[in-house]
């Protein structure tokens, strides 16, 4: 089935602005702070509650597509959803990461969403959302949702959830996911 071409640019434009918010941040870093040597505790339970909008979940699965990890990364969600009990969205709910390597790294670098982007260490033990630099873009983050979803209602879920909502939202993929 042919993906639909709005999808694609908003997609495009989502890379942009993932990408300019990660020279910036690592820019001001750079030779100051590093993530290097951190097993990662922003990315598990007791810390991590990233959302992601319909968007960012599209675009990570748009990346496990292209290696060819569609149907372990769906499982792998599915399992994060089930074990943390992500689907009913209450509130201050924590959960590791579906998508951190062994090696404690992000498995979607590429397509994390921009909320991953801008947490990073602010000084020595300590780490933080740079809310500065990411509230700058969510207003641009939300057009692009919209202009995707062609008006239909969204909000940001967990990371997982997201996931699992995207695999057949924008169009419908032969998953495993998507026949139950
Ligand atoms: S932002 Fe902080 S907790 Fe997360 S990987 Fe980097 S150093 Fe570790
Ligand atoms: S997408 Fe990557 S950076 Fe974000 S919580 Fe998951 S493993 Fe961590």
């Amino acid at each position: 089935m042919e993906r639909p071409g709005d999808t694609d640019r908003a997609l495009l434009e989502l890379a942009a602005l993932r990408d300019s918010l990660r020279d910036s941040g690592n820019r001001e870093r750079a030779g100051r702070f590093s993530c290097d040597g951190c097993v990662s505790w922003c990315c598990r339970e007791g810390f991590n509650s990233m959302r992601a909008t319909p968007l960012e979940a599209e675009a990570i699965l748009r990346l496990l597509e292209e290696r060819g990890g569609l149907e372990e990364g769906l499982d792998r969600a599915r399992e994060a959803v089930e074990r943390w009990r992500l689907g009913d969205d209450a509130p201050g709910r924590t959960y590791t990461c579906p998508f951190l390597t062994a090696g404690s790294r992000c498995g979607v670098h590429g397509a994390k969403p921009l909320g991953c982007v801008t947490f990073t260490p602010v000084r020595d033990g300590g780490c933080d959302q740079d809310g500065d630099r990411l509230a700058a873009v969510l207003e641009r983050a939300a057009v692009l949702n919209d202009r995707a979803l062609r008006g239909e209602a969204w909000e940001p879920r967990p990371l997982p959830a997201a996931i699992l909502e995207a695999a057949y939202r924008f169009f419908p993929r032969a998953t495993k996911q998507s026949r139950q």
